[in-house]
């Protein structure tokens, strides 16, 4: 079964379609990255593929460049953020593990000390 590019019931879809407003931090022609509503850290932005998938499992699998994409993007907003001390890339997948939102999108966690294991 092929997916939907969108979907029209998707929060991150309609940021991405300029629908909601987001404080937009970078973009390139596969993903956007924008700043959490609320924020676990001093920088705490989230990157998300143009193209609806439920998850990090779904779009590693459907669309492993996209997947690829997604952490070149992260790494180049913690880069643009000033996070040399070091970074979290968190992938939620499953309500059990705490994802929300079901659309693909990575967490990306830095300027404070952050602890292992996490909760
Ligand atoms: P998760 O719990 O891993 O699915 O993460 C979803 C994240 O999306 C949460 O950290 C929310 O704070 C964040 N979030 C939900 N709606 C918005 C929005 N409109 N703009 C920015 N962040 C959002």
């Amino acid at each position: 079964m092929s997916k939907p590019e969108s979907s029209a019931d998707c929060i991150f879809c309609k940021i991405i379609a300029g629908e909601i407003p987001a404080e937009i931090v970078h973009s390139d022609e596969s993903t956007l990255s924008f700043r959490d509503l609320n924020p676990q850290a001093p920088t705490h932005v989230l990157v998300i593929p143009r193209t609806h998938h439920e998850n990090a499992a779904e779009l590693g699998s459907r669309d492993p460049a996209g997947l690829a994409a997604v952490i070149a993007a992260g790494a180049a907003v913690a880069e643009q953020e000033g996070l040399s001390h070091g970074y979290r890339l968190v992938f939620n997948t499953g309500a059990g593990a705490g994802q929300t939102v079901f659309h693909a999108h990575l967490h990306v966690l830095g300027g404070r000390s952050l602890q292992w294991p996490p909760g």
